[in-house]
């Protein structure tokens, strides 16, 4: 049996994995990545990435409506399949390019299915057999696997969860059902509509996107946009039965109605993968709802194992991910210096209406023992949303009256997903709304116009001394 020795090994080839090998490589360490399946885990290979480029298709879609009869006239319908073939050639290229980018950082690829031995032994059983691996440090970035949900269970053809979900399209079915009004479920709303299908979304609480970071006024202008395109959105509902029936599921509602549906997508959060990594063999802390538990430098109960990304819990996205693999790549490779901040870790929502927030919400910072104000931005004001016929949204800025620190905001409207980075760059920089002060930007643009917004406000602060302003929540991680 080979026996491979290196500083450190990665297990899992997804977002979280790739970036905390090729981070831990920077860092001088001679580093070995592991994956069963192909590079680039679940957001390459059915999430993120496949998700974006349909999303953006279905946005056109829609802002095209906006201008008939202001400048394009005609008829524009979505073709799915060739969305679909295009979504599928961007994946089969990324996934060529993946290998040949850890190669320039000299991460060794390994393929096959690893097994922990002990703290600093693994046994990869690959296509030419057994070969083992000791490293002196190991992170976990194995993922995590959909919410099975009892009631609707999956049979990845009538019935899909969000990892079947977008490998499973093919041609838009004519009605959809999507369980779940968090971030999946509202994008896939959006996206199935635009193609074409009818879509119903159902939340069992009372509002989407239940996450603190996002405010009441952003999930309630959400849910209007979203019926505002035909979705028909049932809030305080849940599926008590769902069966697969010929071409279709039946589905009865916890309100005693029942509906037929050509597709049914469950979206309702995700859970630990079975422990093929023997993770309880090696006595490695899960919480409640068995996920790995990490202290703040993401080192496991085991010294010297690492856990990052869906494998263990906490926001379950890409960005977090990405997060914590550089983190993790840092430490495993320079002693734990860094710890873990997910409010600098943003949040993105592609949809009808897109929504973008990072950091402390309102209620978030005035039990962190700020003093919060909101600045409240609405896009009717903006020049370049005039211009694109397209000024509902608004944006949010929570900051700390007493010192101009940068807490947070959302940003709801176009560009969103772009705009939100200025924030982070507010939100860590020591210089808070301060920020924004001297900064030219292009005109017109959002930008611009989070600028000009936030005018008022500095006035007042100007008069204070810079030297006002603390280290908060951010700064202070670093
Ligand atoms: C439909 C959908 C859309 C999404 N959109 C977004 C988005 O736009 N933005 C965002 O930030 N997040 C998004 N997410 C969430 C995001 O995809 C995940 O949070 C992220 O991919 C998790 O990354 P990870 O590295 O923890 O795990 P994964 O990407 O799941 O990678 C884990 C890897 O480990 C491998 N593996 C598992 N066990 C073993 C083993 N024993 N040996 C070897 N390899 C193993 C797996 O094959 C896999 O490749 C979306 C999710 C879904 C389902």
């Amino acid at each position: 049996v080979t026996t491979t020795i290196c500083d450190v090994a990665v297990i899992g080839c997804g977002a979280g994995g790739y970036k905390a090998a090729i981070t831990a490589s920077q860092c001088g360490a001679q580093v070995v990545l592991i994956e069963s399946e192909s590079v680039g885990g679940s957001c390459l290979n059915r999430a993120c990435v496949p998700k974006k480029a349909l999303a953006h298709i279905a946005t056109l879609l829609c802002k095209a409506q906006t201008f008939m009869g202001h400048g394009l006239k005609g008829q524009i319908f979505g073709d799915l399949p060739a969305a679909i073939a295009f979504k599928d050639k961007l994946i089969q290229d990324l996934r060529r390019g993946l290998p040949m980018r850890l190669k320039q950082f000299a991460v060794e690829m390994v393929k096959g299915q690893a097994r922990l031995l002990s703290p600093q032994r693994i046994a990869v059983d690959g296509p030419d057999g057994t070969r083992l691996i000791e490293a002196r440090r190991i992170i976990l970035a194995t993922g995590a696997a959909p919410r099975a949900l009892a009631c609707c269970p999956v049979d990845h053809k009538f019935i899909v969860d969000a990892d079947s979900f977008i490998a499973s399209l093919s041609v838009a079915p004519p009605t959809v059902l999507c369980v779940g009004g968090g971030t999946i479920g509202v994008e896939a709303a959006f996206l199935l509509q635009q193609f074409g299908s009818a879509v119903t979304l159902v939340e069992r609480g009372p509002r989407l996107v239940d996450r603190p970071v996002v405010s009441d006024r952003a999930a309630t202008l959400l849910e209007r946009r979203l019926k505002d395109i035909g979705v028909t959105v049932r809030k305080g509902l849940t599926v008590r039965r769902a069966q697969v029936v010929e071409n279709g599921v039946d589905v009865q509602f916890s309100d005693g109605t029942e509906a037929r549906f050509d597709r049914v997508l469950v979206a309702v959060g995700r859970e630990p993968r079975p422990d093929d990594l023997g993770l309880q063999a090696l006595g490695l802390l899960c919480d409640a709802n068995g996920f790995v538990v990490t202290n703040d430098y993401l080192e496991t109960s085991v010294p010297g194992i690492y856990a990052i990304g869906d494998l263990k819990g906490g926001p379950m996205t890409a960005a977090a991910a990405l997060h914590d693999g550089r983190i993790a790549g840092e430490n495993v490779a320079r002693g734990n210096t860094r710890k873990r901040n997910y409010n600098q870790v943003p949040l993105v929502l592609d949809s009808v209406l897109p929504i973008a927030a990072v950091g402390l919400s309102e209620d978030m910072a005035e039990a962190a023992g700020f003093t919060p104000d909101v600045v409240y931005i609405p896009f009717g004001g903006s020049v370049k949303a005039r211009a694109y016929n397209d000024s509902v949204g608004f944006i949010e800025i929570v900051y700390d009256e007493e010192t101009g620190q940068m807490l947070g905001g959302c940003i709801v409207g176009a560009g969103a997903d772009e705009l939100v980075h200025l924030l982070v760059a507010a939100c860590r920089s020591r210089r808070g709304l301060w920020s924004f002060t001297d900064l030219d930007y292009g005109h017109p643009s959002w930008s611009e116009d989070m600028g000009t917004a936030l005018d008022p406000y500095l006035g007042a602060l100007v008069q204070s001394a810079n030297t006002l302003f603390r280290p908060g929540i951010y700064a202070a991680a670093d």
